[in-house]
């Protein structure tokens, strides 16, 4: 952060680039400049960023099994997660993937984040290592919902690290919260078509995207969204930081120092989802309505045969049963924003229950079948809530995939199980 002296200098320094840069230099320092003063300026006019009450834990190759399986758990019982990802920057070569934070939501505003050390996992022969590679088995399923500041595409880098495929990458549907925040403010503070050069105090506390500066194409910043939804400043500073070096303060020996860096950097990593989840919950307050990330009108049969992929296969032999949350859920969180170190989480602090409210495999089949004449358009179904009771006809687009999906693996396990006659046969 800027010293007073240092945000005038930067300030007097944007408005005097030096005649010799031109073309990415000169882009580049103006946008080191803007960025410093926007921290500054931020800082002084909103108040500091308060996470909602969540509990942090680090995936890595000293997470124990049975943290593993906690956090698998939660995971099966919740539909909702935000996720975001960090990436280090190397010289004259790609942005290296680092980390995926993943926050699992749970009901009363609770939440867990996972930091997935990525340079830090365990060996791929070891349990704990399918453990995580089945705790995204159940995480990149076509019945969750991710919400994403940004595209899926910033997920495909972490391919490498094994824990999930491409093709299960490209069968979920995430929902792209950077977007619909851009629709959502469009919706609240329509814009001005010019900015009024009149002095009226009305006008000067419009706070449309044109009256503070943001052209119509121009995607928002979790750092501007924070900011002027809901008046906090989220610190931005770290970005492209020393990522990969293990954050858990357990992994290596460190001094003070090194630990208070990690700190820091575990507070940036953390806050992304923190700040995803307040913001979707103002939205979501407003009976805004989501859209997929998808656009495109997926025909039924087609909606089959990409659903229907050996992932889901996979899925559904991990988690026999589908659970879902139900109003009697019971939850309890005895110490809250207390880190969970990975050496010292044996002791599960949260308890979670929930019961199972699925309906039976046949009725499933049936509702499901009575869908095939609609089509599945995307963009057009919003999101509801998850409710424990429905009618067939009001099913919103997430449960109608969930009914899908679950008479795909039925069909699978049919498939399978016929195969195993004709082996047993021959
Ligand atoms: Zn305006």
């Amino acid at each position: 952060m800027l010293s007073e002296e240092e945000y005038y200098t930067a300030l007097q320094k944007l408005h005097n680039i030096p005649s010799h840069l031109h073309g990415n230099n000169r882009q580049n320092y103006k946008q080191v400049l803007k960025k410093q003063i926007q921290e500054y300026e931020y800082n002084l006019k909103y108040g500091n960023f308060e996470p909602l009450p969540y509990i942090p834990y680090f995936v890595n190759n000293i997470t124990t099994e049975q943290t593993l399986h906690q956090l698998i758990q939660a995971s099966s019982s919740s539909s909702e997660f935000t996720l975001d990802t960090e990436s280090i920057n190397v010289y004259k070569k790609k942005n290296q993937p680092a980390l995926i934070q993943i926050q699992v939501l749970l009901p009363y505003n609770l939440s867990l984040v996972m930091i997935v050390e990525m340079c830090h996992l365990p060996h791929h022969h070891t349990t704990r290592f399918t453990l995580i590679k089945q705790l995204f088995d159940i995480i990149f399923a076509s019945n969750k919902t991710i919400y994403i500041w940004g595209s899926k595409d910033e997920l495909f880098p972490f391919i490498i690290f094994n824990l999930f495929s491409r093709e299960q990458l490209q069968s979920i549907t995430t929902i792209n919260l950077q977007h619909q925040f851009k629709l959502f403010w469009n919706q609240h503070h329509r814009r001005h078509h010019h900015i009024s050069t009149s002095s009226n105090i009305l006008e000067d506390r419009c706070i449309c995207e044109t009256c503070i500066g943001k052209k119509p194409s121009e995607p928002w910043s979790l750092q501007d969204s924070t900011a002027y939804l809901l008046d906090e400043y989220l610190p931005k500073i770290l970005t492209r930081a020393q990522f990969n070096i293990g954050l858990d303060p357990n992994l290596f020996n460190l001094d003070s120092e090194e630990k208070q860096y990690r700190q820091q950097l575990t507070k940036y990593a953390l806050n992304d989802c923190l700040s995803m989840q307040r913001i979707l919950i103002h939205m979501k307050n407003t009976k805004f309505e989501f859209s997929f990330e998808k656009i495109i009108k997926i025909p039924y049969d087609l909606m089959e045969s990409v659903s229907s992929s050996d992932d889901e296969i996979m899925f559904s032999q991990l988690t026999p049963s589908i659970k879902r949350l139900t109003n009697d859920q019971n939850l309890n969180i005895n110490k809250q924003e207390q880190f969970i170190s990975t050496s010292t989480s044996e002791n599960s602090n949260w308890k979670i229950t929930s019961t199972n409210n699925s309906r039976s495999a046949n009725q499933q089949h049936t509702q499901s079948t009575s869908e095939r004449e609609h089509q599945y358009t995307h963009e057009t179904q919003p999101v509801h809530e998850h409710k424990p009771e429905h009618k067939p006809q009001q099913l919103s687009m997430e449960e109608r995939k969930r009914i899908h999906n679950r008479s795909c693996t039925l069909k699978q396990r049919k498939r399978l199980y016929r195969q195993e006659i004709v082996c047993e046969n021959t």
